[in-house]
């Protein structure tokens, strides 16, 4: 049987999101069927509508949820009714080459669920990243259902799905700060001030936030920044060389996805030191760098896809932090919207005038 709930769906290039009534499936074998309470709108949402992921039109958006499971299929045992959970987009498969080698971050098979979900003329919807969460209710491969405390809430909780996750992973599992480093964030948007909240927990004795918007530098030293940079006043590499000793930082974390901003972070390093890759480039994107540099300099160049993160292993910790009050999930959240308010969100977002809109059910 199929259930009839109201969902934001992009329905073409570039045109306004709408809410519609979809039909979502009863969970299936190794599915699991989740009410959605609360789904943060990220940018990959808006990349999305704009089609620049892929032109699998129509897409059902939301993929920074919690809520409780609401029914399991056949063969799902971490799961049951009830349960509270965050929604994740890995959801490691345990048998390709990645998972067997021990490294299931980078799991080349993630699950999603099997059947689809479509809009009431059957047209199949693509839930965006295998989630599809601005939804009353979603369907989910059941390993995409995290089990995390419920006393951390919806609206606190659905946000370490994705870019909390991607920016605290990409710190502390790709770049492995650790006490005494050096960091630099390029881009203090929920990622990068995720990425700086980590850099602060971890024990990095300077944190510098780079972006070309004073209020998000504001933003980002609450989050732990101990000193800023506006780019758009002056060479970003020349004023962290300035604030760390004339050498650079240990680690540079690129969380805006753009070339320009790779080369400041790659040239921002110290010698020996590592470039962490957290923002998403478009399919066009190109880079060129001197390679005597890349050479000459040492250290490392790091992709990290969602933080390299272990959502069973790493969401329960970071609701751990939060709810130690060592991580401030609160602090991401600028307001809370309806299902019919994701387009005023999105564009909130392109103004820069917001960390998270999270939608509440
Ligand atoms: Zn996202
Ligand atoms: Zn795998």
């Amino acid at each position: 049987m199929a259930n009839e709930v109201r969902a934001v769906v992009a329905g073409a290039k570039g045109g306004p999101v709408a809410v519609e009534t979809i039909m979502v499936p009863d969970p299936g074998p190794g599915e699991a069927l989740v009410r959605v309470q609360a789904c943060g709108v990220c940018h990959t949402d808006l990349h999305y509508r704009e089609g620049a992921i892929n032109d699998e039109f129509p897409f059902l958006l939301g993929h920074e949820a919690a809520g409780t499971v609401e029914a399991v299929g056949d063969d799902v045992d971490n799961v049951s009714p009830g349960d509270f959970v965050v929604l994740a987009w890995r959801a490691p498969c345990g048998t390709c080459r990645s998972c067997l080698r021990g490294r299931p971050w980078y799991c080349f098979d993630s699950a999603n669920a099997t059947q689809k979900m479509t809009r009431a003329d059957g047209t199949v919807l693509s839930p965006a990243l295998g989630i599809g969460a601005f939804a009353e209710l979603t369907l989910v491969a059941a390993g995409q259902a995290v089990k995390v405390d419920p006393a951390a809430g919806p609206t606190a909780a659905g946000l370490i799905g994705c870019g909390v996750m991607a920016g605290f992973g990409a710190t502390v599992n790709t770049g492995g700060v650790t006490r005494g480093d050096t960091v630099a964030v390029f881009g203090c948007g929920g990622v990068g001030d995720a990425a700086i909240a980590a850099a602060a927990l971890a024990g990095a004795r300077q944190v510098i936030a780079v972006d070309v918007d004073s209020r998000k530098l504001e933003w980002a030293r609450e989050f732990g920044a101990t000193d800023t940079v506006n780019s758009s006043e002056g060479d970003p590499v020349e004023a962290i060389r300035a604030l760390t000793g004339g050498f650079g930082v240990d680690v540079a974390i690129e969380a805006v996805g753009r070339p320009e901003v790779f080369l400041q972070a790659f040239a921002a390093r110290d010698l020996a030191g590592t470039l962490v890759q957290v923002g998403v480039p478009s399919p066009t994107m190109t880079l060129e760098l001197p390679m005597i540099e890349f050479f000459g300099r040492g250290g490392a160049l790091k992709p990290s896809w969602y933080g390299d993160c272990l959502p069973t292993r790493d969401f329960p910790l970071l609701i751990d932090l939060y709810l130690s009050g060592r991580f401030p999930l609160d602090r991401f959240v600028t307001e809370t919207v309806a299902l019919d308010q994701v387009e005023e969100a999105f564009a909130k977002m392109q103004k820069g005038e917001v960390l998270r809109s999270v939608v509440v059910f």
